[in-house]
């Protein structure tokens, strides 16, 4: 058990009791998260990180929720906000200090500001630093790992830095352990010319608008690519663009999006997910993997309900 009175003393933040996940996630789905926290900067994120981790108390650290699918019945642990906290970014030549909360978007503007090349093909994705560093998200060619040269992280209460070599990135993939929270990170990259940056972060985002569902919540690609097709095209040829079940939907646009028409709940997602794997698998004998990452479910294998 926690005890806000004890957290009270170290802790400034808004705390929430049985706080529904949907405002958090860009799916705007998902049921209420015991304990929510937001903390205000960063002496108050360390704090109820550390008092999280000491206390061995399950917990999650979230970004912007935009690749995040929480159950219907929600998360029996605590949920702290990295969003509000962590939100600062300096510039010094080529090197970059970036905190957790700052949002991605926010980031590529001010490399791009300052001739930075490297990131620009990551503008419109919509999470945060520390999203997309446990994701190492990418887009068109580029990863977030690439000019990362290292990461603070909380571990058991204490701030410690990783070379970037020790999270073993790869695709859609790093090497953390569970609890372990990013808090900031350096970046070293090289200059670039900031009207050819501009222009390509245009041209990339117009793209995004083509290809992607834009008009409807979604977590963007549910399923990871396989090494010899993207899993849209997987999922496209198993004939389920535009399948629905309750009020979520494979896109007619993108396959390897699911939309929320409206009310969609956790479950609809979920067995379209199953759907999706289990027609794949029998059609091409392709087991896809999932990008997007599950709070509040079973564990694979401890249950047979979907929740
Ligand atoms: C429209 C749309 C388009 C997208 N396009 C792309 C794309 O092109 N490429 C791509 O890679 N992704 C894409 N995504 C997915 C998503 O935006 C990325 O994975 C993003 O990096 C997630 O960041 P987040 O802050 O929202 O993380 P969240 O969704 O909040 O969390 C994701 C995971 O990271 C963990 N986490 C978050 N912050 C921290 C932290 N500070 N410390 C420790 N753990 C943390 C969470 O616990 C969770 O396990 C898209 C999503 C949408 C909705």
């Amino acid at each position: 058990m926690i005890s806000i009175d004890e957290i009270k003393k170290n802790f400034r933040g808004r705390i929430v009791l049985s706080e529904p996940m949907n405002s958090y996630t860009t799916f705007h789905i998902g049921g209420p998260a015991d304990y929510f926290f937001e903390p205000v900067d960063r002496e108050d994120t360390t704090a109820i990180v550390r008092y999280l981790q000491v206390q061995e108390f399950p917990f999650v650290a979230i970004g912007r929720g935009s690749n995040l699918l929480v159950s219907n019945e929600g998360y029996r642990g605590a949920v702290v906000n990295m969003g509000t906290g962590l939100k600062s970014c300096r510039i010094d030549d080529d090197k970059i200090y970036v905190e957790a909360g700052l949002p991605l978007n926010r980031f590529v503007d001010l490399c791009i500001q300052h001739s930075l090349k490297g990131v620009e093909m990551l503008a419109g994705i919509p999470g945060t630093i520390g999203g997309a560093i446990i994701m190492n998200a990418g887009a068109y060619g580029g990863e977030i790992s690439t000019y990362l040269t290292d990461i603070e992280i909380m571990r058991d209460g204490t701030c410690t830095i990783l070379p970037k070599d020790e999270a073993k990135f790869s695709y859609r993939h790093a090497s953390f352990q569970e609890h372990d929270v990013v808090v900031s990170a350096r970046f070293r990259m090289p200059k670039g010319e900031r009207e050819e940056l501009e222009r390509t972060r245009t041209e990339l985002i117009l793209k995004r608008n083509r290809k992607h569902p834009v008009n409807y919540p979604n977590c963007g690609s549910v399923f990871k690519n396989m090494p010899e097709l993207p899993a849209a095209k997987y999922i496209e040829d198993a004939g389920l663009k535009g399948t629905q079940i309750g009020n979520a939907q494979i896109s007619e646009k993108h396959a390897n999006f699911i939309i929320n028409l409206g009310g969609a709940t956790a479950s609809d997602v979920y067995n379209l997910i199953e759907l999706v794997k289990k027609s794949v698998l029998e059609k091409f004998g392709i087991l896809l993997q999932l990008e997007v990452k599950l709070l509040g479910f079973p564990e694979p294998g401890t249950e047979k309900a979907i929740p």
